[in-house]
């Protein structure tokens, strides 16, 4: 078929696995030969009602054949709707909505909320502040000001000069943090739940320090939820499954990946906080006419798709769903005493599978393959029927559909116990 073309046309940017999905229903994929697999990658957390939910694609479908695209020059009253979706059911605190196309443009758009909030709001000397500090292991994205966002010198790498103003902190060190917050910090950022480093969680004082830096010294404290939030980690908020009930308030929240069932759709929430100044304006109204935008950001097309996805997963309480499944995960995989597992990490259906990386290396087969721990046991997943994805070298990560059954769960740890207890 068309393998010589995307090695041929594409940038090599993507290490890709030679597997050929065609089509999907649900939790499954076939493969362009007819072959059947479960997939737990889930189009890495994109796709939370599996492939293909027939009610997203009556969204689609409705919405195509009335009207794709209009200008932000223009009224798009799907926008509003969305939003008070995000707002009233899924974060319930009071704020507001800004749409894009991606994550990094998400995460992009919180930065200038911050740096547009060192600048209303100065240091002393009436300059502005314009520090963001970041964390270890994290993941915010792919364009300048995320690639520089991340703690990560494998993101960084070969780029030249970063964009200036972020400063890295070890994760979950509380003192740490404590100790970098100085004049000119303006923001914290970081996700409640790490997912590309290996999903690794906040720890809860460490989110209440964060909070309460935040009210110390006048901060933003801004949360990446484009990978935990929406459902994933088995509440609507994401950072919930830390911290639970309404103790933590963030001031900016960036969505994307569930967001849109798999169309390109990205949002971030600004609360609705006085910023303190004599108008008595809010954090959510900083960004005003002209300071931000986004030419495709928040079609009709893309907020129908959301608004569809995100209707099952609240109707459906598919967070509440998640969170057993994942408990389900972890209790079975807990017990099964294969000497290549070594932990599970379970936030609903966002889950961490810590490879014993010596005892794989111990593999002949393993050896001769020159891959990572991680990226091989995926390709032998793979080659068992089970679709997964690395996260950093030493965990296989699952993000299954939200409405995974339980028999499909079943189904999956079968194929992996198979596959771990062979190496
Ligand atoms: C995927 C991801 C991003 C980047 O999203 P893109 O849509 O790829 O730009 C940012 N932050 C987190 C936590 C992610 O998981």
């Amino acid at each position: 078929m068309n393998d010589d073309l995307t090695s041929q046309y594409t940038i090599p940017n993507y290490r890709r696995y030679d597997f050929w999905p065609e089509r999907g229903q649900g939790a499954y994929v076939w493969d362009r030969d007819g072959k059947k697999y479960l997939d737990f990658a889930g189009g890495v957390a994109v796709n939370p009602l599996g492939h293909c939910h027939p009610e997203v694609v009556a969204a689609v479908k409705g919405q195509v054949e009335k009207l794709i695209h209009v200008s932000n020059w223009f009224q798009i009253p799907q926008q509003g709707e969305l939003a008070k979706v995000l707002v009233e059911e899924i974060l319930q605190i009071p704020g507001k909505c800004f749409f894009g196309n991606s994550g990094a443009e998400a995460n992009e758009g919180l930065i200038k909320l911050a740096r547009r909030y060192g600048v209303l709001k100065t240091k002393a000397d009436g300059s502005p502040r314009y520090e963001i500090l970041t964390f270890t292991g994290s993941f915010h994205g792919r364009t300048f000001a995320t690639m520089s966002a991340t703690a990560q010198e494998k993101i960084h790498g070969g780029f030249g000069p970063l964009v200036p103003g972020f400063t890295y902190l070890p994760f979950n060190d509380v003192a740490a943090l404590k100790a970098a917050v100085n004049e000119n910090t303006v923001g914290i950022l970081l996700e409640p739940v790490q997912g590309e480093s290996g999903v690794n969680p906040a720890t809860a004082e460490f989110l209440r320090a964060a909070a309460a830096l935040r009210d110390e010294h006048d901060l933003v404290l801004l949360f990446d939820e484009i990978q935990c939030g929406l459902g994933r980690a088995g509440h609507t908020a994401g950072w919930r499954c830390i911290v639970p009930g309404d103790e933590i308030r963030p001031d900016g929240v960036s969505f994307a990946k569930s967001i849109g069932s798999g169309y390109a759709l990205g949002a971030f929430w600004a609360r609705d906080r006085s910023i303190g100044d004599a108008a008595g304006t809010s954090l959510s109204d900083i960004l005003g006419a002209g300071s931000h935008g986004s030419t495709y950001g928040g079609s009709p097309l893309a907020c129908v798709t959301a608004l569809a996805t995100l209707e099952v997963i609240l109707r459906d309480k598919l967070p509440e769903h998640a969170q057993k499944m994942g408990a389900m995960i972890a209790e079975t995989a807990g017990g099964w005493n294969l000497p290549a597992l070594t932990a599970v990490r379970a936030f609903g259906f966002m889950i961490g599978f810590q490879l014993n990386v010596q005892r794989i290396e111990a593999n002949e087969e393993f050896k001769a393959s020159g891959q990572l721990a991680s990226l091989w046991i995926a390709q032998k997943c793979l080659d068992a029927g089970l679709v997964s994805v690395p996260a950093g070298p030493k965990v296989i990560r699952w993000l299954a559909p939200l409405n995974t059954t339980e028999a499909e769960v079943a189904e999956g740890l079968e194929i992996f116990r198979g596959v771990l207890a062979a190496v």
